[in-house]
């Protein structure tokens, strides 16, 4: 499948299609311009939060803190792509942070940096660094192109080449149903489109990087995801679970990876 969608590509225009991501080194697939699924993200999330009610930034601690953690994270990313050099990996990227009223456990990050948290996630993360920790997950998806490499192995080969705006104008509900279960909006909207363990593996690994640099301790991701795992045997499992799955032990790999982010975490003077 895979082949012959690049073989199309290559025939068509000569596209190169696999390329390495600058911060992970791992080859990727991706066949959709970011710079169309960006904008695809802005209608998206403007669609959403008039769909659903934002909790407003002023006057909630609630909303100010996923404020305070986004600015934080995204701080943190922008500053270690520059200091790699690699700003230009974020282009395009205008980040916003909206906490919405919901009692699904899920949050959620669109190509370009706009960041949903949804108030069923806070007594699961129930302190800052956890939220951090979630947020840094997020984020990870979005940068590392991860919803691309979805879209790509899911559209066919020539609705990729045609683009998004023409898979919009010819199929719009399937497209912004595939769109939205790529960047992890959730099985409700979306088709049921599970992060795959490679991707959950490098959101888990450098989402801990990102709340270091912020300033959060990142150990406080371990206690989340057992929180997390716990929540998973009541009677409504964590929407979150089910598009970032908790394949094999992801606190043992967690653990593997702390001694690196301990590296980055300096504690935040407030
Ligand atoms: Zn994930």
């Amino acid at each position: 499948m895979i082949s012959k969608i690049l073989s199309v590509f290559l025939i068509a225009g000569g596209l190169v299609a696999c390329s390495s991501n600058a911060v992970t080194g791992r080859s990727q697939l991706k066949l959709l311009p970011e710079s169309q699924l960006q904008s695809m993200a802005v209608t998206q999330y403007q669609q959403f939060l008039t769909e659903n009610k934002v909790v407003s930034a002023s006057g909630s601690r609630d909303a100010e803190m996923v404020t305070r953690v986004g600015q934080r994270i995204t701080k943190a990313v922008t500053d270690y792509y520059a200091s790699k050099g690699l700003s230009d990996q974020l282009a395009g990227y205008q980040w916003e942070y909206k906490l919405v009223q919901s009692n699904d456990v899920n949050a959620w990050c669109m190509p370009g940096g706009k960041i949903v948290v949804y108030t069923g996630l806070l007594p699961i993360t129930q302190n800052e660094a956890a939220l951090a920790a979630v947020m840094g997950h997020e984020v990870s998806h979005a940068i590392f192109n991860h919803g691309n490499e979805r879209m790509s192995q899911s559209m066919g080969a020539e609705a990729l080449q045609a683009g998004l705006q023409v898979a919009l104008a010819n199929k719009p509900a399937a497209t912004q149903s595939l769109f939205l279960g790529a960047f992890g909006v959730g099985s409700q909207v979306g088709v049921l489109l599970p992060f795959s363990r490679k991707h959950e593996l490098e959101a888990d690994h450098y989402g801990l990087i990102w709340a270091a640099m912020a300033g959060y301790n990142p150990q406080e991701a371990i206690a989340l995801w057992q929180r997390m795992e716990k929540a998973s045997n009541g009677q409504k499992p964590p929407e979150f679970l089910s598009t970032h799955p908790a394949e094999g032990n992801r606190i043992a790999q967690l653990e593997k990876y702390m001694p690196e982010a301990m590296k980055y975490y300096k504690p935040a003077r407030n």
